[in-house]
Formats: C-alpha cells, sequence, structure tokens
C-alpha cells in the first residue's frame, strides 16, 4: 500500500516542489487542494446544504468554496488514490480534524523556515507585463537584471509579491495552521525538517523521515 504523507509549511517553504519529487520518488499521487477542486468541478453536492450543486458553479462564481465542500474533495481525492503527499490542506484546525475522520498519515513533515528568508523568496519574484515569463532576483534572474529574456520587456513586481502583501499572507498563514501545527506535535506525529537546505538537502531530510 502506498504511503500517506502529509506536507506542511508556510507559503515560499518549497512544498510545491517537494511534494513534486516526493510524489515521483515513491509513486504516490500528489494532491492539492487546488488540483482536487480542478478535479472535480462536477461533484454532484445537492445533497449538501450549499448555494450551488457543483463545486465548479462557486469556483465559475468567483466566490470561495465552502469548507465542508473541500472537505468532500480531499476526502475524495485520497480514498481514490494509492498512497498521496498532500499539500495545502488542512489549513486551519477543523480541517485537521476532518482529515483525522478521512485517513490515517503516515508522516506529517513541517518544513521550517525562518519568516525573514521566506520573504526574501516571495518578494523576489519578477514577472514580465508583455509574455508572462517569471523570474526571481535570487534564484532565476534574467541575464540582464530587470530586462525579460524572452522579450526584452521591463520586468515588474506583481503587487502580490511585496513586502507588505508577503507578510500579511506569512502572518495570517501563521494565525491559521498554528493550531495545525500543535495539534500534530501534540499527536506526537509531527517531524519538523529544516527547509532552508538546498532543494537536494531538504529533499533527502523529507526522505529519511518518510522511510523510516
Ligand atoms: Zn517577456
Amino acid at each position: 500500500m502506498g504511503k500517506h504523507i502529509l506536507l506542511l509549511g508556510p507559503p515560499g517553504a518549497g512544498k510545491g516542489t517537494q511534494s513534486k519529487r516526493l510524489a515521483a520518488e515513491f509513486d504516490l499521487e500528489h494532491v492539492t487542494t487546488g488540483d482536487a477542486l480542478r478535479a472535480n468541478k462536477g461533484m454532484d453536492i445537492s445533497d449538501m446544504d450549499t448555494e450551488y450543486d457543483t463545486p465548479g458553479e462557486y469556483m465559475d462564481a468567483g466566490e470561495l468554496v465552502p469548507d465542508e465542500v473541500v472537505n468532500a474533495i480531499v476526502e475524495e481525492a485520497l480514498t481514490s488514490a494509492d498512497g498521496y503527499v498532500l499539500d495545502g490542506y488542512p489549513r486551519n484546525l477543523e480541517q485537521a480534524e476532518e482529515l483525522s475522520e478521512m485517513t490515517d498519515l503516515d508522516a506529517v513533515v513541517y518544513l521550517a523556515v525562518d519568516t525573514d528568508e521566506l520573504v526574501d523568496r516571495l518578494t523576489g519574484r519578477r514577472v514580465c507585463p508583455d509574455c508572462g515569463a517569471s523570474y526571481h532576483v535570487e534564484f532565476e534572474p534574467p541575464e540582464e537584471e530587470g530586462v525579460c529574456d524572452e522579450c526584452g520587456a521591463d520586468l515588474v513586481q506583481r503587487d502580490d509579491d511585496t513586502e507588505e502583501t508577503v507578510r500579511e499572507r506569512l502572518r495570517v498563514y501563521e494565525e491559521n495552521t498554528a493550531p495545525v501545527i500543535d495539534h500534530y506535535r501534540d499527536e506526537g506525529v509531527l517531524v519538523e525538517v529544516d527547509g532552508e537546505g538546498t532543494p537536494e538537502e531538504v529533499f533527502e531530510a523529507i526522505v529519511d523521515v518518510v522511510d523510516e
């Protein structure tokens, strides 16, 4: 039977990258809430006490999909997978409690990265307003500073990537997920991995935890 892995960590900690590598390494399904939602747009939720009959209708209307619908979709994705890496869920304590009802976890890994380091990572993104190419001032710089390699346009920083917005996003994450982290710590299943090494070092540290 495939492993059940939960990867936790703040925005910018590298969850997405590490989840994909773990899924490939252990032949698991990479389950994110976003992907699970897109894959189950047409799911019949008319028996729930919800405004719409399918998740897709919330998405089309640009409205937040209610927690109970998200929970049902995540459950569907997890139960149909032979082993998974779950990434981006649970986002709050209620979802963590839901998750314990749905499935057993073999490993809960928290990718720990210092807030200032996260701010550096998350504010370094630059995008090309003309062709959409994406860069990072430190990790993936264009050949000429501030200029798009693809089309020569001046790169810009999106409003979402300014320090103020990024710090606020991290604060909200912290506020919602601190109880989630405590929940798994209290259960004795949380393993903290240093997320500040190279992607390769971080990956190896996670594999050690999962292999135990
Ligand atoms: Zn461009």
